[in-house]
């Protein structure tokens, strides 16, 4: 049975220059009213595989850019379909620019969680990105939400921006701690092929001092957020004591979700469905892509996923979430833990921070 529940809102305002994530731009009426009549018949058929759910996640595309209406009729129909638990974490993502006080009541009324998209609050950078919205909307949408009740804000931010220095890094995290947010996830600019930002800058990016760069801002970004109490819980997150989501960290430590909408996926603990990544085949209920997982590369990504996080894995939750040994990877581990990218005793496993860093080339040669 499932108690975690993702749910997919595929439409935006614009595309951002380097977005890769399925969305439409500009959706008709009739074409939200159909992903409407698709979501509540997605939620009947699945809500029956559901327990009381202990965290839903609303993301996108952007969430927030639905009118008032219909961020009311989501709701409802969340609520109406699904079981909730009274502690239940429920997180949205919005953007700025989308959030006005009415919608900010709405959502105040059903999430406890807002992220704010707001990767930059430098203009300049906003233009590289093609962000829609000025930095005023953001200081007015945070302020907007948090007047309508929510406590635990955070934002998402983005860095090694083409142009930008390591000080202009942290100018940017100490904006937005000095906003009130009680997490932030930082992503380095990725070049997506097929994305506008691709086609414009991946030629000019020596990539190494591209990598280099971006080490200096991750290696930088704890100790100016340490000032104001957050703390890296996870290789791109961070939070204040209490605020880390909670949504997420269980997903990566390794347990089953529902996701709906297009381009959501869920794992139900051996499998892996993801429907399909476009409103049209979606709305024809074209079946989920199916990815069978055996019992070992699942225990292998688990594994993975749980030293994404700062404080990684105790070895007996491990063996009772998976059914496997920590000890069955002993040879590579130990090969991590003798160049120093990995801290390894009998009961616990963390990547250091040079293993963190590494986390990719890590992942790479357990999977
Ligand atoms: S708002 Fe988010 S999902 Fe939409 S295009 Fe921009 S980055 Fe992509």
């Amino acid at each position: 049975m499932f108690n975690r529940l993702y749910i997919h809102i595929p439409f935006c305002q614009s595309k951002c220059a380097y977005c890769a994530f399925y969305s439409e731009v500009d959706a008709s009426e009739e074409l939200i009213d159909a992903f409407f009549c698709r979501l509540e018949e997605e939620f009947r058929v699945n809500s029956a595989n559901c327990a009381e759910l202990d965290s839903i996640f609303i993301g996108g595309g952007t969430p927030n850019s639905l009118s008032a209406a219909n961020l009311a009729k989501l709701f409802n129909l969340i609520s109406a379909n699904f079981a909730i638990s009274n502690n239940a974490e429920i997180s949205i993502e919005c953007n700025p620019e989308s959030i006005n006080s009415e919608k900010a009541v709405i959502i105040a009324n059903f999430a406890n969680r807002v992220s704010i998209g707001v990767q930059s609050f430098n203009c300049e950078f906003r233009k590289i990105l093609s962000r829609k919205g000025t930095v005023q909307s953001i200081f007015d949408g945070i302020e907007m939400i948090k007047k309508a009740g929510v406590v635990n804000v955070g934002c998402d931010l983005i860095y090694a921006i083409p142009s930008q220095s390591v000080d202009d890094w942290c100018k940017e995290l100490s904006q937005a701690v000095k906003l009130g947010v009680k997490h932030i996830s930082a992503y380095s600019l990725t070049y997506e092929e097929g994305t506008r930002l691709y086609r414009q800058y991946s030629e000019q990016q020596n990539s190494e001092q591209l990598a280099e760069l971006e080490a200096k801002m991750w290696q930088k970004s704890p100790k100016i957020l340490k000032k104001y109490g957050l703390k890296r819980y996870e290789v791109s997150n961070y939070a204040l004591p209490g605020f880390e989501c909670r949504h997420n960290l269980e997903i990566w430590y390794g347990d089953t979700y529902l996701g709906c909408g297009p381009a959501a996926a869920s794992f139900d603990g051996s499998k892996r469905y993801t429907n399909p990544n476009d409103i049209k085949s979606w709305l024809n209920s074209t079946p989920p892509e199916l990815d069978i997982i055996s019992p070992e590369q699942r225990a292998a990504e688990i594994l993975i996923m749980g030293l994404r996080t700062s404080q990684g894995w105790n070895s007996a939750k491990f063996a009772e979430r998976t059914g496997y040994s920590i000890d069955h990877w002993q040879k590579k581990l130990d090969q991590f833990a003798n160049d120093d990218l990995l801290l390894y005793s009998k009961t616990d496993l963390k990547l250091t921070e040079q293993g963190l860093l590494l986390w990719d080339t890590i992942a790479e040669s357990i999977l």
